[in-house]
């Protein structure tokens, strides 16, 4: 009988999927990492399957009981206390076990806090990487920021709210000042995307130090190095936003700053040269 990798809401109890709730509800047991508070989930939804607690410290011990329950015809259900299990979750070596053995794995689509922080960005979401915590001291930090400098792609981190302002100076020293984008509290009351470069967000955090969960997402390489289009480029970038998007000319000037990573008044300067421009040329 199959493990089925079932996600669970990162916040908003809305959403469960309905084939999620059905797998949870028709599961002979369901592994979790707080049986207290999966209870409370399964509660909300009427479910009264059996639990069995499976975290970071038991993984390897409760992969034996639930493979050989998978092995006696039993279905048994993954999920983690919220989001999508093995992502920065326990579940791991019981799912390679039960590939390694042979036994039905299944994987169901949902929450994920990476993948919902990024859908909404303003960053590339052609490709990316996640990467989830790092280490939590500087210099350990550091180090694994300087492997990452070279990505193409946008990067995605979760981090602790205290540590958000050392991680984003620390993410600034290494990568450089690229466009960032710090998403909290996603499907959640006080759910805030903050956008701009991370020696911003470094100083706006440092102020305001903030509460709640955190995905970090920052620009890949390709796009923070590539160097910003001539003045020409970037006022027709600012049209196109314009008449596209229907936005105010200090919304594209915004976007289209934060896009490449320029200061917005150095972008408005720009903007006003050339209307001033235009107004002088109509005048002739
Ligand atoms: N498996 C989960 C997933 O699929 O996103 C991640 C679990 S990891 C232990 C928990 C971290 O995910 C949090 O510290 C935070 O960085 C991020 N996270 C989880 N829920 C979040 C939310 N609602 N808003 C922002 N970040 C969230």
């Amino acid at each position: 009988m199959p493990l089925y990798i079932v996600p669970t809401p990162i916040g908003n109890l809305e959403d469960l999927t309905y084939r999620a709730a059905r797998v949870l509800r028709e599961a002979d047991l369901i592994a979790c990492e707080d049986t207290r508070r999966t209870r409370q989930l399964l509660q909300h939804y009427g479910i009264s399957t059996p639990l069995m607690s499976c975290h970071e410290h038991n993984e390897r011990a409760r992969t034996r009981e639930l493979v050989a329950r998978l092995r006696a015809g039993d279905t048994v259900a993954l999920v983690s206390d919220a989001g999508t299990p093995l992502i920065s979750d326990p579940g791991d070596h019981l799912a390679r076990t039960a590939i390694a053995e042979g036994l039905p794995v299944i994987a169901l689509p949902g929450a994920c806090a990476a993948i919902t922080a990024l859908s909404a960005s303003g960053l590339s979401a052609n490709g990316f990487r996640f990467v989830g915590f790092l280490p939590a001291k500087s210099k350990a930090r550091r180090a694994a920021l300087a492997e990452l400098a070279s990505e193409p792609v946008t990067l995605a981190f979760y981090e602790a709210p205290h540590r958000l302002p050392a991680f984003l100076q620390d993410a600034c020293a290494i990568l450089g000042d690229r466009p960032a984008v710090v998403a909290r509290e996603l499907t959640k009351l006080h759910e805030t995307y903050e956008r701009g470069a991370l020696s911003a967000l470094a100083a706006r955090f440092e102020a305001e130090p903030p509460r709640g969960e955190i995905v970090v997402l920052i620009a890949g390489q390709a796009l923070a190095a590539a160097p910003p289009p001539a003045e020409a480029a970037l006022m027709a970038e600012v049209e196109r936003r314009m008449a596209d998007d229907g936005i105010s000319a200090t919304e594209a000037i915004r976007q289209t700053a934060q896009r490449y990573g320029l200061p917005r008044r150095q972008v408005y300067q720009q903007w006003l040269r050339r209307t001033d421009a235009s107004i002088a040329t109509e005048g002739r």
